[in-house]
């Protein structure tokens, strides 16, 4: 049976009409859904029995939980089970300006990215809209507080489950549910290039990050082979069109991996590419594996890179670590449990 967490307001709207119910039951339930919180169907009190005798012979309330937390100071760790006995994982982390969930978007990914933990596993399926938003909910739950953010960057590919993922930000930016700002959520891709196109239409301000981690195919190719598919020549014209149409900022994520794409030579290449964009560029330290043979560049090499992209005028800054000694970087948490 299906998640009632997998509707919008607006599904629960044309779900009430086609039980020959009100319409205006849609923003009560999805006030006790996502207000209230309500465990139970039972516990909805503005709703007549034989509609909610109707609603449970559709839909459940959870078809996730959480089978372990780990924590540290500054960063929890969820590893979910869902209905099917499959795991995937969240990361919560706690900022001076608020805290942030990375969620998972997927069962394993495809991409094949030869860096990534999660991909090393082919994608099982896609994440349901409700398993999506209750990663959400749990760990609020869990916590006892609202979250700020929302990062769709934890396992898998979001712009493949596209559909799905636009769903779960209806939801999640709803102002009469959980109402997270749009400016409050990121999603970041490999660069899927149709997607990205799709993604500048969109009719919410939600932030946009490429997975770079390379300034030229040839790299590129040898480390993401979604760049086959998509170069590098239609990923920027895809990105031109995505910062005319909506005028926003954009975040490049590059790895520092070393003696892979660390040389100065790689930086002034990524400055030539990015030049004259509306972005920013996140250096990311490279979580190491015991799985796969990547090197972490080291300290004084990220700074020089650093600088080399700041004297070129390209707004740059280093991602704050977090998780590295409860293993709970990008996939490890899962790999863990299911010893991949
Ligand atoms: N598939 C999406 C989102 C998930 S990956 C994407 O590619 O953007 C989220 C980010 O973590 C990506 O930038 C990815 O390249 C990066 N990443 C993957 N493995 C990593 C590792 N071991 N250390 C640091 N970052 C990693």
């Amino acid at each position: 049976m299906t998640s009632i967490y997998n509707l919008t307001r607006e599904d629960l709207e044309k779900y009430f009409l086609s039980i020959n119910s009100k319409k205006f039951h849609a923003d009560q339930l999805f006030d006790w859904l996502y207000v209230k919180r309500v465990k139970s169907f039972d516990d909805v009190t503005n709703i007549k029995k034989e509609v909610l005798e109707e609603i449970k012979k559709n839909y459940i309330l959870n078809n996730i939980k959480i089978v372990n937390v780990e924590k540290d100071q500054d960063v929890h760790k969820y590893l979910f089970e869902l209905n099917d006995g499959e795991h995937i994982e969240a990361v919560l982390m706690f900022h001076d300006y608020g805290t942030s969930v990375c969620i998972s978007s997927q069962v394993g990914c495809n991409m094949g990215c030869k860096f990534c933990e999660s991909g090393r596993r082919k994608k099982v399926r896609n994440l349901e809209v409700s398993e999506m938003v209750l990663q959400i909910l749990l760990i609020e739950e869990e916590l006892g507080s609202r979250i700020s953010h929302v990062v769709v960057m934890g396992i898998g590919e979001p712009f493949d489950n596209y559909d799905n993922l636009i769903k779960f930000f209806r939801i999640i930016n709803d102002p009469k549910g959980i109402s997270i700002g749009a400016r409050h959520i990121t999603v970041s891709t490999c660069g899927i290039v149709p997607k990205i196109l799709e993604f500048s239409d969109l009719d919410m301000q939600i932030n946009l990050a490429i997975s770079l981690h390379a300034p030229n195919d040839e790299l590129r190719n040898k480390i993401m082979p979604i760049n086959k598919a998509y170069p590098l020549k239609e990923l920027m014209d895809a990105l031109k069109i995505y910062l005319k149409k909506t005028n926003r900022r954009l975040t490049f994520e590059y790895i520092l991996l070393k003696d892979v794409n660390d040389s100065e030579d790689c930086a002034l290449e990524l400055v030539k590419l990015v030049k004259g964009l509306n972005c920013y560029i996140n250096l990311i330290p490279y979580n190491e594996t015991n799985n796969i043979d990547f090197k972490r560049t080291n300290t004084i090499q990220i700074m020089r890179f650093y600088d080399i992209l700041k004297k070129n005028s390209i707004g740059v800054t280093i991602r704050k670590e977090f998780g590295g000694k409860i293993s709970a970087a990008c996939g490890q948490l899962r790999s863990k449990k299911e010893e991949l």
